[in-house]
Order: structure tokens, then sequence, then C-alpha cells
């Protein structure tokens, strides 16, 4: 099996049957290799960087109803909050002071954050902060949206595109919501030249070899220029309540997988990954990641956006928690790059 690892490190593809083997796989060996050679070749390109993007979650309110989310329209029991512009901007004003040379504005899709709303607030984060990125990631807008938020000053989107296989896509969404339409998006976002971001959540209910499989060659076809990517964790008040978790295994071994297929994309080790394993980021920097998003919502907010059980959002997932977050990263073997982090394709 060690041999796919070194096949996929050379050449950045395998074939399906390859693919299935090495997804599957629970050889230690194999592990270890993957996660060595993400290292090296994320070392390559990006030395020992560690890129911060400060998550500013602006709207727990969402008018969609995905089976496997906590905010999703129809939990009557989620708590629903909003930020205001001024908040937004003072959750900047204390990111850039940390040193955050990013912003992520994240939220449900909330119909009060119109055009011209969230443009108004792009114009000024882009006025106030001119070195730095700005990255939105606020669901499925229209294209005419999009170019408004393009030229108001965003940078960058970020669009999992959550399953690239109808039959699985079908399962986790409401009929209203295809995957069509969400390719569409990301093409889109592509064309109006923001970089992009994609990717899919790992042992979502239903998912099979096959399903992560057609979730790579999408990857391939789209090229973004990030990929996002964290185990499911099942929330109580959602119909998959039950369901059984993403594996911390499984979850490595993609990272790896995608470090060797894509090797200077930016690969986020996301908070999902924290609250399944106490060491899940240290984990993730050693298996190619090479981004950490801390949160700088404002904290009394920050139990509200409750994506799924246990959310990390406090000690080192939190922006205020900097100093820690410095030390766990140093730790890992790499170091925080105070600067905006883009693409080097
Ligand atoms: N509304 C925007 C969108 O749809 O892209 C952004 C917010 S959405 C809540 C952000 C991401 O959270 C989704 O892309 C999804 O993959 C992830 N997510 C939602 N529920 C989750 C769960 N139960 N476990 C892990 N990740 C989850």
């Amino acid at each position: 099996m060690t041999e796919l690892a070194d096949k996929l490190r050379l050449t950045c593809d395998l074939t399906d049957a390859e693919l299935k083997a090495l997804i599957e796989t629970d050889d230690r060996e194999t592990a270890k290799l993957l996660r060595s050679h993400a290292d090296e070749v994320r070392r390559l390109h990006y030395g020992r960087k560690v890129f911060l993007r400060g998550l500013i979650e602006i709207s727990s309110y969402c008018r969609n109803d995905c089976l496997y989310c906590g905010i999703r329209r129809s939990n009557s029991s989620a708590e629903r909050y909003r930020l205001t512009r001024k908040q937004i901007m003072m959750c900047a004003e204390n990111g850039y002071q940390l040193g955050f040379r990013t912003f992520v504005m994240q939220g449900g899709e909330d119909s009060f954050f119109t055009d011209d709303r969230i443009c108004e607030v792009i114009s000024e984060l882009r006025e106030k902060y001119p070195d730095c990125a700005i990255t939105l990631s606020l669901g499925e807008r229209s294209r005419e949206s999009c170019k408004r938020m393009k030229e108001a000053g965003a940078d960058r989107y970020l669009l999992r595109h959550e399953a690239a296989s109808e039959e699985l896509y079908a399962k986790l969404h409401p009929s209203e919501l295809s995957l069509s339409h969400r390719k569409q998006c990301l093409y889109d976002l592509r064309s109006l030249g923001y970089q992009v971001g994609a990717g899919f959540m790992v042992g979502a209910p239903y998912q099979t070899t096959s399903d992560i499989i057609a979730d790579l060659r999408f990857l391939q076809e789209l090229k973004p220029q990030m990929i996002g990517i964290g185990p499911f964790i099942p929330h109580r008040c959602t119909p998959f309540a039950d369901k059984e978790g993403g594996s911390l295994g499984l979850t490595l071994r993609l990272l790896g997988i995608l470090r060797l297929m894509f090797p200077k994309v930016l690969l986020p080790a996301t908070t999902a990954l924290s609250t399944i394993a106490e060491n899940g980021r240290e984990l993730g920097l050693q298996t190619g990641c090479n981004v950490i998003m801390p949160n700088l919502s404002p904290a009394d907010v920050r139990k509200k956006y409750d994506l799924y059980d246990n959310k990390a959002s406090t000690g080192s997932e939190a922006a205020e928690g900097c100093a820690m977050l410095k030390k766990c990263i140093e730790a890992a073997g790499y170091e925080v790059a105070a600067e905006r982090g883009d693409y080097i394709g």
C-alpha cells in the first residue's frame, strides 16, 4: 500500500481503484508515509508558514434547511443573531491588532444581508484595511450579487460543494437545493476573479468511498485555490442527530491525499477537526494543512453559531487565544505568518 502514497507524491494523481485502496486502508505505515510526503510537499511550497484567517460569523439566520446543519431554518431551538456593521468592524479591528491580515465573513443565508448592506461592510473593510484580504462565505448568491461584492473589495469566496455525487447531495439537502446550482455558483465566482474555496464533510451520513472519489475528481476539474474539509459532526436538533460522525483517521488520510493531489492549495486544519480530537489541529498541520481560522466573533454570540455539537470556540480556537495558538503551532514545528497568505499558483 505504501507504493500508492509514493505514486501519488510523484504524479499527483491515482486511478479510481488506487484512490479507493488508499482512502480505505487502515495500514499504519501508509498513514505515516502519507503524512511525511504531505508535510514535505507543503514545506516545499510554503515552508513552515501557517496562515491565520480571522473568522467573523456574521449571522446564524439561514433560509436553508440542510439536513446536517445546526442552524438550518427548521431548527426552532437554534438561537438566532446577526452582527451589526459596527460589530463586524469591531471584530476586524480586534483581529487587525492581533496580527490577522485576512478576514472571513461567514454566515447562514440571511436575507437581511442584501447586496447593499453587505457591500457597505465590504467597502468599509476594504478602505480601512487595504493590506488585508477579505473572504466571504455566505452561501449561494446570484452572479450579479457576487460581482457587486467583488467590486466592493472582496477577494476570496469559500463555498464548499458539499458532495459532488448527485445522489449523496440529494440525501444531505432539501429538494430546493441542487448540486448543479452549487457548482454553477463556484464557476461564477471563479470567472468573476475570486480566489475560490470548495470542499466537503468527511464521513457525512450515507457517504461512500466512491462519493469521496467523486469529490476529488470534481476538485481536480474546478482547481480551487482553497479546499476545506472537516469531519461531519452530528447536531442534536437535526435529522442526523443519531448518525455517526466522521473519523479522525479518514479525515487525516484525506488531508494527506489532498496535499499530494493539489501541492500548492491552501488547506485549513478546520475547527471541526479540533473539535473531534484535542490535537486535531496539530495533526492536521503535520499532514499538509497550512491555514488556521481562529474565531473573531464577539464572545457572546459564539455559542449561537452552533453548526454541530460541542463546536470548539474557546482557547486557541478563539482569536484572543492567539498567544496559545502561536505556541501550539510552533510546538508542532511551524510558524505563524503575519501576512495575507495568497495562493502561490
Ligand atoms: N451558508 C454558507 C454555506 O452554505 O456555504 C456558510 C456557512 S455553512 C454553516 C459552513 C459549513 O459548515 C458548510 O459548508 C458545512 O460543510 C459545514 N457544516 C455544517 N454542518 C456541519 C456539521 N454538522 N458537521 C460538520 N460540518 C458542518
